[in-house]
């Protein structure tokens, strides 16, 4: 993973620090200065000041400094070539890095199919007369069509291979539905994973899609009522906090997070009026999520079941 220093120079020479900031914090001009609210750290009055000629940041109240890629590293909990690489993007200088391009190529075709799988779930729900009684069915649980739009709630149609003959169309390969955990195989014909469940897209740290979770709708004793994507490639369960991705500035901003054990307790919260909630897949945390946490504030509620299991996990 070298970026040659040229390219990495070519990119902070080239890249306007002021509209790249300012997709993220509001900017007003003052003087040669662009002054805005810190998103570092819970800012009510301006002490953020961009300079468009020095080509950096700094804030006066947390001491939060740097150029265009120390910002976007920071504020997006990147790695430097990571930055470099979103950085480049916004510029249109493309950045070619020697070794884990191939490695991540490979996981962005599972990105896309996982994406227009969630594209897939979200539209049968809306349109089909199958969608129609699931939608009764969220409703009844005091899910809206808000809280559906908003967590991307789909639903898995009962049918053997529609999400399979839909992602044939848009000319993905079958053997990569099968590595993104959404098709399998058996005697050369293709099924699909999830079938009549509504299905809630799971994110990992970075915010790509990486897999469902898919409950029965229609009362089945003899089916299990959750069934979760199998780990692989991409699906890590120490690497998915629910809802992370989306709520990492209100969490910074104020300074706490909520942690539950699933992801029904984040969208519970969600409706009492509180966004700044997260859920692991279960009681065991893993150092990286508990650093991806602590990135953002140190003041972690855990809510946890109140089960000995749960109260366990809490202590530790
Ligand atoms: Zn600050």
């Amino acid at each position: 993973m070298i970026i040659p220093e040229a390219t990495i120079q070519k990119i902070k020479d080239e890249a306007d620090i002021v509209k790249i900031i300012g997709e993220y914090v509001k900017l007003e001009k003052q003087g040669n200065n662009y002054k805005g609210l810190c998103p570092f750290h819970d800012d009510s009055n301006p002490s953020l000041t961009v300079s468009p000629t020095k080509k950096i940041y700094k804030c006066f109240s947390c001491n939060a400094s740097g150029n265009v890629l120390t910002f976007i590293q920071n504020h997006n909990h990147v790695s430097f070539v990571e930055a470099v690489r979103i950085v480049g993007e916004k510029c249109g200088i493309v950045v070619e890095t020697q070794g884990d391009d191939e490695y991540r190529q490979s996981f962005d075709k599972y990105y896309k199919i996982l994406q227009n799988a969630t594209n897939f779930y979200e539209f049968f729900l809306r349109n089909t007369t199958e969608g129609q009684e699931a939608r009764e069915y969220l409703h009844k649980r005091n899910l809206s069509d808000k809280i559906i739009k908003r967590f991307r709630i789909g639903l898995a149609p009962k049918e053997n291979d529609l999400l399979y003959q839909s992602l044939l169309k848009e000319k993905f390969q079958p053997l990569d539905m099968i590595e993104a955990g959404i098709v399998r195989s058996a005697s050369d014909q293709y099924f699909d994973v999830f079938r009549n469940r509504i299905v809630f897209p799971l994110e990992d740290l970075e915010g790509h899609i990486v897999g469902f979770s898919g409950r029965v709708y229609q009362d089945k004793a003899t089916e299990p009522k959750y069934l979760n994507s199998s780990e692989n490639k991409i699906f890590r369960k120490g690497n998915i906090l629910y809802n992370y991705f989306t709520v990492q500035n209100e969490i910074r901003q104020k300074n706490q997070v909520f942690l539950f054990e699933g992801f029904m307790d984040v969208i519970a919260a969600y409706r009492a009026g509180i966004n700044n909630a997260v859920a692991s897949m279960g009681t065991a945390l893993t150092v990286q999520q508990i650093k991806a946490l602590t990135k953002l504030t140190n003041n972690i509620t855990i809510c946890y079941d109140g089960d000995n299991p749960g109260i366990e996990a809490a202590k530790k």
